[in-house]
């Protein structure tokens, strides 16, 4: 069955892939489409509408208020730092900030929406247009950005984790809780560019601060838009929408899964329906929910308690001037400054506070900044992964940079180096007294050196025989014997040179 699927698969392209790629694939037949509806709830300290805390969790209705309950006679208030983070991303992404634009109604019911309607933006959103670059030549296309509230969340179990059968209980902490609607162009062909794309608006996020981006917490989730059309047909298919994806790795498998559901039945003759589904992670399946919903289900219609919402120009080149560097560009500039490989530059510029390590490590000493990267990407990257910690948490950049000074400057071997990086997570001392203290300096006086050589000389005569039989290359091993013998201590050019010496 997997073989037929794999058959019937529509394309190649995919390297996000659920078992697949090795098998020879056929020249694809269909072409995918996929377009992205992520929202985003924005870093702010209150709600959207009224002064509640603006923060995730809590006990349970704790963090509301008649205004983001929907009381009668309320009147929501617009937050105007909601409304400064929304134009701070939306210029990020390249979008253009509309100085007009218009709170709308969408009425539906469900249980955690007590007002019976969400305030959105329908046809005069926030901002329009815009790109995110997921590579050096490719970037994806974004529709608009538009402003809306959140809803509250139905529980299925008890917080405390115990079954409620036939039962949810509802929690309005998340009502009016600030959201972006980033809606992409129809503009990705694969399930691989859909995760670059999360992955890239993640990082703008990160770097904005305009969202914690966590997705175990709902921070950012996402709906796919999903079709297949065959090659060379302009027109595109019937679209299929997954929802409430929540992690990048299920966005990519849900594609996948729903590009090759929909090859088997337009293979089968069928036509795909316009539905709404749902993803199951545990079968990495997707299932109807219900038929697709349109706009106009939503009888959307101008709010009538907020007025149209008007921008200056100044507050918005206030906001533009205020960006930080973007991550796509910072890490072309490591490329380019630094001369970093490309893998290099992706990693270290994957947060903002990385890449902010990594620079003030390179700027507190001047010292080659491949060298630096190679710590940073290899010894702290372990570290704070085993302690589980964040970077900010980290030794500070310019101690790890005066580490490495010692061993450019041969006061300190490699060996030697990595035990002291060790300890440097365990006290406040600098890496040069730290040395002293656990007597690990490189020892370059002759006379040591020399003692610690005829030491390991005189333990192995074999491998001296073999030497003086003209086997040049057992000169590496005597020299790792004597850098044990050292404790990682000796100097290994000098080593090398006394032991070429002593044998000769
Ligand atoms: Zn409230």
């Amino acid at each position: 069955m997997s073989v037929l699927i794999r058959i019937c698969s529509p394309s190649g392209a995919f390297s996000v892939s659920v078992g697949s790629g090795r098998l020879a694939r056929p020249m694809p037949r269909y072409e995918v489409t996929v377009g992205l509806e992520v929202h985003v709830q924005l870093l702010t300290h209150s709600k959207i509408f009224c002064r509640c805390t603006n923060q995730f969790g809590g006990e349970p209705n704790s963090r509301i208020c008649p205004i983001c309950l929907g009381y009668p006679g309320t009147l929501p208030v617009l937050n105007r730092a909601v409304v400064d983070q929304a134009i701070r991303l939306a210029l990020a992404l390249g979008c253009t900030v509309q100085p007009h634009s218009v709170f709308a109604r969408k009425n539906y019911f469900y249980a955690d929406l007590p007002k019976g309607y969400q305030i959105s933006q329908f046809d005069e959103p926030i901002a329009t247009g815009g790109r995110i670059p997921i590579d050096d030549s490719r970037s994806i296309a974004i529709h608009r950005l538009h402003l809306e509230e959140d809803a509250g969340k139905l529980l299925h179990e008890t917080p405390g984790g115990g079954a409620l059968p036939g039962k949810s209980l509802v929690d309005f902490n998340r009502c009016g809780v600030p959201l972006v609607e980033i809606v992409s162009e129809p503009d990705m062909s694969s399930a691989k560019e859909a995760h670059d794309y999360l992955q890239a608006l993640h990082q703008v996020l990160d770097y904005t601060a305009t969202s914690d981006g966590n997705m175990e917490e709902g921070s950012l989730r996402c709906d796919a838009n999903v079709s297949i059309r065959p090659v060379g047909q302009t027109e595109l298919g019937t679209k299929v929408e997954v929802k409430n994806l929540n992690s990048f790795r299920n966005v990519a498998r849900a594609i996948e899964h729903e590009i090759d559901r929909q090859a088997l039945i337009v293979d089968a003759g069928d036509e795909v329906l316009a539905e709404t589904r749902s993803f199951e992670a545990s079968t990495g399946v997707t299932r109807l929910l219900r038929g697709k919903e349109e706009s106009h289900d939503y009888r959307y219609f101008p709010e009538p308690d907020l007025p149209p919402l008007v921008l200056e120009e100044a507050r918005i080149e206030a906001a533009r001037s205020g960006l930080p560097e973007l991550p796509w560009d910072r890490r072309r500039r490591f490329r380019d400054t630094y001369g970093l490989p490309d893998a290099d530059a992706e990693l270290l510029s994957s947060t903002r506070r990385l890449a902010d390590y990594y620079e003030s490590a390179v700027a507190a000493h001047g010292q080659d900044p491949k060298i630096v990267a190679n710590w940073v990407m290899t010894e702290v990257l372990r570290e704070l992964k085993e302690r589980h910690i964040d970077v900010d948490s980290a030794i500070s950049p310019e101690r790890l940079a005066s580490l490495i000074a010692l061993i450019e400057d041969g006061s300190l071997s490699h060996r030697a180096a990595k035990d002291v990086f060790g300890e440097m997570w365990e006290c406040d001392e600098p890496a040069n007294v730290l040395v002293e203290r656990l007597g690990l300096s490189q020892v370059r006086d002759d006379d040591a050196l020399v003692g610690w050589v005829e030491t390991v000389v005189a333990a192995h005569p074999a491998p001296v025989e073999q030497y003086r039989a003209g086997e040049q290359k057992v000169v590496g091993f005597l020299v790792g014997q004597i850098m044990k013998e050292s404790q990682g201590r000796a100097d290994p050019k000098r080593v090398r040179e006394l032991l070429v010496e002593t044998l000769s």
